[in-house]
């Protein structure tokens, strides 16, 4: 087991992550056989990864539990944008689309995204139609419409990449949009079905309510370069 003077990775029964006291004797049992230093009376700790172990019973926790000072987590907070700032156009309102209009925002600049098919809610009618009596809206199906393909799954999180920026601050942008913030934590985390259309529409809102634009029905059907630059 890894262990270092603040941190320390556990196994333990589940019941023990909700009962502060069971962690602390475990955290301090699993520290004096590591031979480091455990965690003070007046350290509160702070589970910072957890994962399942089901492959027999009975079902086990392992967890990363930390104490001491923690690295600041500032709730994320987007800015208003006015009216005459730099527009962005951003065509598709799927995971990649929704992000880049939470940074445009964060950068100052006025996102416009336009999405081919409807709102994630108008979006679920026709997928009930689909189901029910097989009949495709193009603009409007489990892959086009807002939210983007997958917005109908249970919204797995497991990617664990670092290539491309810290997958922490995206994890902490959904949960400032209603995600549970246990996936902040958990070693496989996901959103939940029911959830994650209410993730799509809150940030959805939140690019509206600071100046941004959600254009729906609305698709890019060509585009027109002069000089370098898309013009229309
Ligand atoms: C059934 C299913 C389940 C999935 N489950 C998961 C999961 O649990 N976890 C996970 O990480 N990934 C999952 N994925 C994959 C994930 O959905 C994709 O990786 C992700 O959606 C890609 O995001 P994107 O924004 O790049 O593209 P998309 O999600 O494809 O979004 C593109 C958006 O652009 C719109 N659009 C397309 N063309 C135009 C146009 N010409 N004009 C205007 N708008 C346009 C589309 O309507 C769409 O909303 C799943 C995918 C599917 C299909």
């Amino acid at each position: 087991m890894a262990s270092s003077s603040s941190q320390i990775t556990l196994r333990v029964r589940p019941e023990a992550l909700t009962d502060p006291e069971a962690l602390r004797q475990a955290a301090l049992r699993q520290a004096q056989r590591a031979g480091v230093a455990g965690p003070a009376d007046d350290d509160v700790l702070r589970i910072v990864r957890r994962s399942w172990d089901a492959r027999k019973r009975p079902v086990m926790a392992q967890v990363v539990v930390a104490w001491g000072e923690e690295a600041s987590t500032e709730d994320p907070a987007w800015p208003e944008v006015s009216e005459d700032a730099p527009s962005v156009l951003i065509v598709g309102a799927g995971p990649a689309g929704l992000f880049a209009g939470l940074e445009c925002l964060m950068q100052g600049l006025r996102p416009i995204l336009i999405e081919r098919g409807k709102d994630v809610r108008a979006r679920r009618r026709d997928l009930a139609r689909l189901n029910r009596e097989h009949v495709v809206n193009p603009d409007s199906n489990y892959c086009f419409g807002e939210g983007g393909a997958g917005t109908y799954s249970d919204g797995k999180l497991y990617t664990r990449s670092k290539k491309r920026g810290d997958m922490k601050e995206a994890l902490a942008w959904l949960v400032a949009h209603g995600a549970d913030p246990d996936i902040l934590v958990d070693a496989h985390p996901h959103i939940e079905t029911n959830r994650l259309p209410q993730v799509v529409t809150a940030i959805r809102e939140t690019i509206e309510a600071r100046g941004g634009q959600v254009l729906f029905n609305t698709r890019l059907v060509d585009m027109e370069s002069s000089e370098g630059r898309f013009v229309a």
